[in-house]
């Protein structure tokens, strides 16, 4: 893995991580007093006194399970948002490195970069929200070190086309990151199977979208075992806290329930856009493959403000590229849409 050592930031291929108890003693023993830990247990619920698994063996497994990811290419983040700050300060030297990123998309990336210090270079996306591969290939140097793709693209809602994505992977000599945060609700699979033939695609999931976790904070980034091995040495020793690593277990046992709303969410959406595409306040909804409509409205501050006088509250996005006039909608459950809808029915 010559080209992704390159690519890493040189202290830290030097660096020797915390190594904490549970990672000098690791099996079944009848007494641990090696962790100053309570030994007489919590003052709450009983089994809390002992720090939680650092490597999240259990989740890792039922992960592979199921993606057909081997627990090696699996690193487990508080949220996406922790393997998002995690890769920026693995490949990145402030002041000095870029992370690139295609507007309109997610803000976590450029602010990960600005709490670092590290530099961002915008490249539009073009007017039909693709990449724009040729100015892509013809703007990035060697400081570019990671480039961000959002697919489905928040908030624009559509999928990034797989062949410049695939034409990226192969010609870009720094990190790929494609973030499927709302895979689940789209019609293409997942990038994690092209992981064995692109040693430098990162994908990251999360579980706070079609899992319905938000509350647990819990990301996924799925990568070749060098990354994953970098990620894991910086990162804090207990990460992921023992109620999240049991709760995630749970919810892997619980696949067919995960694929039941998401259907439940994608006939909503379907529905959602047919009538709002029927009211004469809608000028354009953006083709969504995720769970929310970009919807383009005649004077969106307006309908922003009185849908929240009246209990719902949608997200502005006027101010982004491309998406003046514009607030994007999260598909509900059927009543909050019928709500929804019958306000924007309602208003003059
Ligand atoms: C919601 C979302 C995430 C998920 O972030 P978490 O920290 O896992 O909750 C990641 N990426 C995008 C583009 C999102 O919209």
């Amino acid at each position: 893995m010559e080209r992704l050592e390159k690519l890493v930031r040189p202290h830290l291929l030097k660096l020797k991580p915390y190594s904490s108890a549970r990672d000098d003693f690791r099996g079944n023993a009848e007494v641990f007093l090696d962790a100053n830990e309570n030994s007489f247990g919590s003052v709450v619920d009983s089994d809390l006194n002992r720090y939680p698994d650092p490597h999240q063996m259990k989740l890792k497994k039922k992960l592979s399970e199921i993606n057909g990811v081997a627990p090696d290419n699996i690193f487990i983040g508080n949220g996406s948002d922790e393997p998002i700050e995690l890769l920026i300060r693995a490949f990145c030297e402030p002041g000095q490195d870029r992370i690139v990123v295609l507007p309109p998309t997610y803000g976590m990336y450029a602010v990960s970069a600005e709490v670092n210090n590290v530099g961002i270079k915008s490249i539009a996306l073009t007017q039909d929200l693709e990449i724009d591969l040729s100015r892509l290939q013809s703007d990035l140097t060697a400081e570019d070190k990671l480039i961000f793709i959002c697919s489905p693209n928040n908030p624009t809602g559509n999928l990034i086309d797989s062949d410049s994505i695939i034409d990226l992977l192969k010609s870009f000599e720094g990190i790929i990151i494609v973030d499927e945060a709302y895979i689940d609700f789209a019609d293409q699979p997942s990038y994690t199977h092209r992981l064995a033939e692109f040693p430098n695609l990162v994908v990251l999931q999360t579980f706070s979208k079609a899992w319905g976790m938000a509350a647990v904070r819990l990301g996924v980034a799925y990568a070749n075992s060098f990354v994953i091995e970098v990620l894991n040495k910086i990162k804090p020793p207990y990460n992921i806290d023992k109620y999240t690593q049991e709760a995630g277990c749970r919810a892997l046992d619980e696949i067919d329930k995960k694929d039941s709303v998401v259907r439940k969410i994608r006939d909503e959406r379907q529905k959602l856009e047919l009538k709002l595409s029927n009211n004469p306040l809608v000028e354009n909804i953006f083709q969504s493959e995720a769970n929310f409509l970009l919807v383009k409205f005649q004077n969106h501050e307006a309908i922003h403000k009185y849908l929240k006088a009246k209990g719902i509250i949608t997200r502005d996005r006027s101010r982004e590229l491309y998406c003046e006039d514009c607030l994007r909608i999260t598909v509900g459950t059927p009543e909050e849409n019928e709500q929804l809808l019958k306000l924007l029915n309602h208003y003059s």
